[in-house]
């Protein structure tokens, strides 16, 4: 029995004889089937052909980036708090030097992600670190690929996880969309990491809102309103996307609001 993994998503499925008919999360509109047709791989495979690149992004904010791409090419965060690290986001490899990297920086005491593209294998990333608790919206739930104990499911609008941090659910590009606000973050400015919604644009001052990023369908004016007043209770400076280099350096929490304005206007809303 093996724990296969779509190669264009980094989704690993519960363990199967042979490989799955297909993938439910690549063949959702918000995605796309691999142009070579649907292509499976494991984490062996994994651990022969990758490697994960840890980079200090600010103090007590780690990233984690497979090279060569894994997936949809996102990276994760090591969030270090007083009161243990969290893993924001994960990516799809996982190997012995990745471990112990990540007990270097103290280990692991949760994890949480952002969206269902970003689940990947994070089963795995949860039993290598002594089964520490998975935290997914309960609107979501239903893609979860590999069940397991570990991962918690929650309901509400927001959720507080240990040192100060909190999850916060926006809804939008999925229904059980969370982002992760981290008050000590940027010098105790306040930090959100959003996964890809608000997602940071090529001009870094801007964020910008999909239903589907790959296929380019857009949010509508209410789930736009709706991820901005879910965030208006939260202080943030700082803003990091999934994706490298995908940073908004200061003034975040304005850049999301005005960026909203903007995309509102553009689609007439
Ligand atoms: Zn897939
Ligand atoms: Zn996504």
């Amino acid at each position: 029995m093996t724990h296969f993994i779509c190669v264009t998503c980094g989704t690993q499925y519960a363990a199967t004889e042979r490989e799955p008919e297909g993938c439910p999360v690549c063949l959702d509109e918000r995605q796309y089937v691999g142009h070579g047709g649907q292509e499976w791989t494991t984490m062996e495979e994994y651990r022969k052909t990758h490697k994960n690149v840890f980079h200090e992004e600010e103090p007590d904010l780690h990233s984690v980036l497979p090279q060569p791409k894994a997936g949809i090419g996102q990276r994760a965060f090591v969030v270090r708090t007083n009161e243990g690290n969290v893993l924001w986001d994960c990516v799809p490899p996982l190997d012995g030097a990745t471990v112990e990297a990540v007990e270097r920086l103290g280990g692991l005491a949760a994890i949480a992600v952002s969206h269902p593209h970003y689940y990947t294998t994070v089963v795995e990333w949860s039993h290598a670190f002594g089964k520490v608790p998975v935290h997914i919206h309960e609107n979501d739930a239903k893609w979860v690929m590999r069940p397991d104990d570990v991962v918690k499911v929650w309901g509400g609008d927001t959720r507080p996880l240990l040192g100060g941090l909190t999850l916060v659910k926006t809804g939008g590009h999925f229904d059980g969309f969370q982002v992760l606000h981290w008050p000590a973050g940027a010098a105790g400015k306040g930090v959100l990491l959003s996964g890809d919604q608000p997602y940071v644009c090529q001009d870094r001052k801007w964020v910008s809102f999909m239903w589907s990023y790959p296929n380019l369908i857009p949010l509508g004016p209410a789930a736009i309103r709706r991820v901005v007043k879910s965030l208006e209770p939260f202080a943030f400076d700082r803003l990091y996307g999934a994706f490298p280099g995908q940073v908004v350096v200061a003034d975040a929490k304005a850049a999301v609001e005005r960026s909203a304005d903007r995309y509102v206007r553009r689609i007439g809303g």
